[in-house]
């Protein structure tokens, strides 16, 4: 069994790792040492081995970077600059990811532990997702100065000798705070729609693998976003906090776990500014008796070890009817404990997670870092003590099932007849654990499904239609899936909003709702003259 060793996997990474963009930050235009010189590790979850040292950031940088955004925002050129420009600018940024797909996909492989072939896949939907925001700045242009309508509401509209308009402003400067499990889509997914209407933007990564973050400074760079209007700041933890609590920053985009969601959250109230927060979710796989057995196999598996179930709408909870529980736990059991592990995900082009596609989940992948491997496994161990029953994996594979690579893998683990108030049905593990009750009637499908405080996603699975959507509409998580054959679960489409209900987030993103979480909506009322003329005179400003 050949051990992975760097020399076969790691080193065209690490060749790729010796660009600037990879080993600066990206402030007031120029990538630049951090202040105090600092770095920090991150590591191949597949090996252990240390990947690369990139910047820390520290409080000192974030305020360089505020120092620059200030600059810009007052400057105010890129602020009322048309939003069409801006798009233009944000759909170039996207076709500089997707040429640079293989390299990226590489890194994110190295840095996070997904097989290369699924990091492509995704970044091609960042790609994609970049382009329609850039879309979006003509749509954004088109609404501004509309006039108000009645929303259809009764006393319709305000009389007619109030010439009034709305306006979508940007916020001013927001601070892009982002997870490590599709590290560039969830960081982009702030970036573009961010810029598009007009403000100035300073992004943190995560510090667990935040590596082809980094790349959208040189992109921005590139295609000439000016300078300050985006910044990059890689760091830790404080340096995330320092980007909150800065008083110059109005609004703070967040992607992360929900505990540090009600920080941020916390460290915006005195100030009252703005928080836009996508957070951890337990999703729910109801399935009815009437679903074909295969589907649901291919469902479950699907929606709980794609991207080794480290996603945030990683359905984590199955919630099956008594007729078929037993037939569907043995066949779940049976491809739990046959999918192969993914030793080397830089080099895996054949196989990964099938998310976005058909097909079953076909690798398994380490997890992202040792802590998160301990915290699993910690996990793991209370719901033993707790006397959770296990009913296949819950411990480290063999390690000749993973080449001996010292890398961090976790069995795919089934928990069975899981108590409602135990931490495996209400905690996210965020990782390969599915959690399993049981129910009989349509009635307590339900009560099941909105048994945690989480509420991103969930899937209902039957043959019949109207059940599926009765379901569906009671299920309270902000993106349902109701479904007879399962496939596209876990798909995304730009155009469609998503977020949390209740512990899983506020606000929402994606679609052109995703668009306006970065503006303020404003009324400006005109008399004595015509907004034809206002408009006129403007243009001559
Ligand atoms: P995390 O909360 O530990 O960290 C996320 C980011 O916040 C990192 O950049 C981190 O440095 C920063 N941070 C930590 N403490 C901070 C503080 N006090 N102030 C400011 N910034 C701080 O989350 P994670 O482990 O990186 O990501 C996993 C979590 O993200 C999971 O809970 C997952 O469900 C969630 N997630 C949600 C979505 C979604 O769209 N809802 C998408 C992806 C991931």
């Amino acid at each position: 069994m050949t051990n992975i060793t760097k020399t076969n996997s790691l080193d065209k990474v690490q060749e790729h790792l010796t660009a600037e963009c990879f080993n600066k930050l990206f402030i007031g235009g120029q990538f630049v040492d951090p202040i105090d010189g600092q770095k920090m590790p991150t590591y191949y979850p597949a090996t252990g081995e240390i990947l690369h040292e990139l910047p820390k950031g520290n409080a000192n940088d974030i305020g360089s970077a505020i120092h620059a955004a200030e600059a810009a925002w007052l400057d105010g050129a890129w602020a009322n600059m048309p939003a069409l420009a801006r798009g233009k600018l944000i759909m170039r940024m996207a076709q500089g990811i997707e040429e640079h797909i293989e390299v990226l996909a590489a890194i994110e492989a190295a840095d996070v532990g997904k097989p290369f072939r699924q990091a492509a896949l995704a970044l091609g939907g960042a790609a994609n997702e970049g382009k329609y925001w850039g879309s979006l700045g003509a749509v954004l242009d088109a609404e501004q100065d509309t006039p108000v309508n009645s929303g259809g509401g009764v006393g319709g509209l305000p009389p007619a000798e109030w010439d009034v308009v709305y306006r979508r402003d940007p916020i001013g400067i927001v601070g892009l705070i982002s997870a490590w499990n599709y590290p560039l889509n969830v960081a982009f997914r702030k970036v573009a729609p961010a810029l598009v209407a007009g403000n100035c933007a300073i992004l943190k990564p995560s510090e667990i693998a935040g590596l082809s973050c980094m790349f959208l400074g040189k992109l921005a760079q590139d295609v000439g976003i000016p300078e300050g209007v985006f910044s990059v700041v890689t760091g830790g933890r404080e340096t995330g906090a320092a980007l909150v609590a800065s008083p110059s920053v109005s609004m703070v985009s967040f992607t992360g776990s929900s505990l540090t969601g009600t920080k941020i959250m916390e460290a915006s109230a005195p100030k009252l500014s703005q928080v836009a927060l996508e957070l951890g979710g337990k999703s729910a796989m109801v399935v009815f008796e009437d679903t074909d057995i295969d589907r649901a196999v291919e469902t479950t598996t699907k929606g709980c070890l794609t991207n080794g179930g480290q996603i945030c709408t990683a359905h984590t909870r199955l919630i099956v009817q008594e007729g078929i529980i037993d037939h569907l736990l043995k066949e779940l059991k049976n491809v739990f404990e046959k999918i192969p592990y993914c030793r080397d995900p830089i080099t895996e082009r054949e196989r990964g997670d099938r998310a976005w596609e058909a097909g079953m989940t076909d690798v398994v992948q380490p997890l992202v870092s040792a802590s998160q491997h301990k915290k699993i496994l910690d996990f793991l161990n209370e719901a033993k003590a707790a006397g959770i029953e296990f009913y296949t994996g819950g411990r480290v594979p063999d390690p000749a099932d993973v080449g001996n690579s010292g890398g961090y893998f976790i069995q795919p683990t089934i928990l069975t007849n899981v108590p409602r108030d135990s931490d495996a049905w209400q905690k996210e593990i965020f990782g390969p654990v599915l959690s399993v009750r049981s129910f009989s009637s349509e009635a307590e499908a339900i009560t099941e499904a909105n048994s945690t405080a989480f509420g991103l996603a969930s899937t209902v699975m039957s043959s019949d239609p109207a059940k599926a959507m009765r379901v569906a509409n009671r299920i309270r998580a902000g993106a349902v899936f109701a479904t007879s054959t399962g496939e596209g679960l876990l798909a995304e489409h730009p155009a469609v909003s998503r977020g949390g209900f209740g512990c899983s987030g506020v606000g929402r993103e994606l679609g052109i709702g995703g668009l306006h979480e970065y503006t303020e909506l404003k009324s400006v009322n005109y008399s004595g003259f015509s907004i034809a003329e206002a408009k006129e005179n403007s243009n001559h400003g």
